[in-house]
């Protein structure tokens, strides 16, 4: 779709669409109007090593991962600022200050994808964990980043850690057996936990869904789908796995000014509040450092401004009060 026509269906009220349902106010504390969960994929240079898109993927790669590392503190104090909370859907590789190649490869202790393409990425050779530079963050500072990790663990906004798998791996169940599914997301709960992070945020790389069973089993209590655009109400897998839908993704679109930008994001929240829905954006860390600057900070502007309408936790806080009201 065009992004004219994106304007179109937005003004239009087709998008995002707004779910009805019943027993809403379970949804939303009794004091507030909506809830606001915002995700951040934070991956480097992890999710693009085999991007279809570019076509030298390892140079885009490195650009991604480098930008992201330049952008993450200026996010982390843009929260500070405005005491807003992010949930960081983070590749587990990342944790690492650094690796090294037991005999030939890389995480020889790790299982391996077999060779596939799907509508991202196109992994048709050599080893999957070839693009690891096996060194450390300060000589390869776009494969791991113990150091920025720390400093939202230090940062005095209630953020969460989440998790993106170890190496950010497509998770569809036909692509993904559960043997490498438990092998990355073990590795990735090692990791965490040596820092006192326990884990129970999910976000599959690209929203490759699959695997549910295997994050029940882990302890995961959420994930987030994009199957489309909603202002609605999560849903529960097995009476035991939260799904929350995505409404939009922070993008800065060159064919919009910065002001519709922001207009459109409040906008969506003015929807949220006035349909007592749950609104789930998601970024990644990654793009045009001026969205955050220029965009970022109005949204957040205007959240403070609607304090008393919307709530922002991050995302395992809002499952505590979910199931504390029996949903
Ligand atoms: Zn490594
Ligand atoms: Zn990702």
């Amino acid at each position: 779709m065009n992004n004219y026509l994106k304007k179109v269906k937005f003004k239009l009220h087709l998008d995002p669409k707004i779910e009805k349902r019943g027993n809403s106010k379970l949804f939303i504390p009794e004091d507030k109007k909506a809830v606001l969960l915002i995700y951040a994929d934070f991956e480097l240079e992890w999710a693009w090593r085999y991007s279809k898109h570019n076509e030298n993927s390892l140079h885009a790669a490195k650009k991604h991962g480098l930008t992201e590392r330049e952008n993450v503190p200026v996010v982390i104090d843009i929260c500070k600022e405005y005491q807003i909370p992010i949930t960081w859907a983070t590749v587990g590789h990342l944790f690492l200050k650094s690796c090294s190649k037991d005999k030939s490869i890389a995480h020889e202790n790790l299982k391996r994808p077999g060779y596939f393409e799907n509508q991202f990425w196109s992994y048709k050779e050599g080893d999957w964990f070839d693009a690891d530079p096996c060194t450390d963050f300060r000589t390869n500072p776009e494969w791991y980043c113990p150091d920025l990790i720390q400093l939202i663990l230090n940062s005095d906004v209630k953020h969460e850690i989440g998790c993106h798998t170890f190496s950010h791996i497509d998770c569809t169940d036909k692509l993904c057996p559960p043997e490498l599914f438990d092998s990355e997301i073990s590795e990735c709960k090692k990791l965490s936990k040596a820092l006192g992070i326990d884990m129970k945020s999910f976000v599959h790389p690209a929203h490759t869904i699959g695997n549910l069973d295997g994050l029940i089993k882990h302890g995961f209590t959420s994930y987030r789908t994009d199957y489309d655009n909603i202002l609605g109400y999560p849903n529960k897998y097995k009476n035991k796995l939260w799904e929350f839908k995505s409404t939009w993704e922070f993008v800065l679109f060159k064919e919009w000014s910065i002001k519709y930008h922001i207009y459109r994001y409040c906008e969506i929240l003015r929807r949220a509040i006035k349909s007592n829905t749950v609104c789930v954006l998601w970024f990644h860390p990654s793009m045009d450092r001026r969205f955050f600057e220029t965009i970022l900070t109005k949204i957040f502007e205007f959240i403070n401004e609607n304090k008393d309408n919307i709530w922002v936790p991050h995302v395992s806080e809002y499952v505590r009060f979910l199931n504390k009201n029996g949903l």
